[in-house]
């Protein structure tokens, strides 16, 4: 069996839906192409500062515009599904990784070293105001040296609290900042008090009562 070519079929539905021959746009012919880039390619090799700036205008024309677009594009994209985008980020930063893992190593290394008395300040910074806020001493014996202090999770669900906010102290500071400082379940204890309520039982300072 012989079988019609796709194309024919294609063309017979086209003169259906579209009865009007449509007529294609003239092509330049390649002399003509040849001749004008033979020209411009002159022009430009005897005034290099010329190709030069017209690069930089249309740039500059197009760069404010590009970037509001992308930026726009990525935001209706992170709204419409953000586990996604995260990932994509993820496995970009990943790959970017792989191809260099020396250079980010190093840079990693000169920039945590820059950076280290400055963020060592915002952690203190961060932890000055979960202080204020929580009323800077321990909610169960009283406490106020600094050093003791630290947050308590009254319902016993600061594994999870860890784990969700990718567990260090700051983060978790962080995310309750983000929060707007929920009183609502956490409290300033002390080390020792912490510990001691660790399993859900009652602080010894309690006991004594
Ligand atoms: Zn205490
Ligand atoms: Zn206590």
């Amino acid at each position: 069996m012989i079988m019609e070519p796709a194309i024919n079929q294609l063309n017979l539905f086209s003169q259906i839906l579209c009865p009007r021959p449509v007529k294609p746009l003239p092509v330049p012919t390649a002399r003509a192409i040849s001749f004008r880039s033979k020209y411009r390619k002159a022009y430009y090799l005897r005034h290099p500062e010329k190709l030069k700036e017209e690069r930089k205008r249309r740039y500059l024309k197009y760069r404010e515009r590009e970037l509001a677009r992308r930026q726009e594009h990525r935001k209706k994209a992170r709204l419409k599904n953000p586990e996604l985008e995260r990932k994509k980020a993820r496995d970009q930063y990943r790959s970017y990784f792989d191809r260099n893992v020396d250079k980010v190593r190093a840079y990693k290394r000169r920039y945590s070293k820059e950076r280290r008395p400055f963020v060592k300040a915002w952690k203190i910074k961060i932890r000055d105001e979960f202080l204020k806020e929580y009323g800077g001493k321990c909610t169960c014996c009283g406490i106020a040296e600094r050093s003791f202090l630290t947050l308590e999770h009254i319902n016993h669900d600061g594994k999870k609290h860890r784990k969700d906010t990718w567990g260090n102290s700051t983060t978790l500071l962080l995310d309750l900042k983000k929060r707007g400082w929920p009183k609502d379940g956490f409290t300033i204890f002390c080390w020792n008090c912490n510990m001691a309520t660790r399993f859900g039982q009652a602080c010894p300072h309690k006991e004594e009562k």
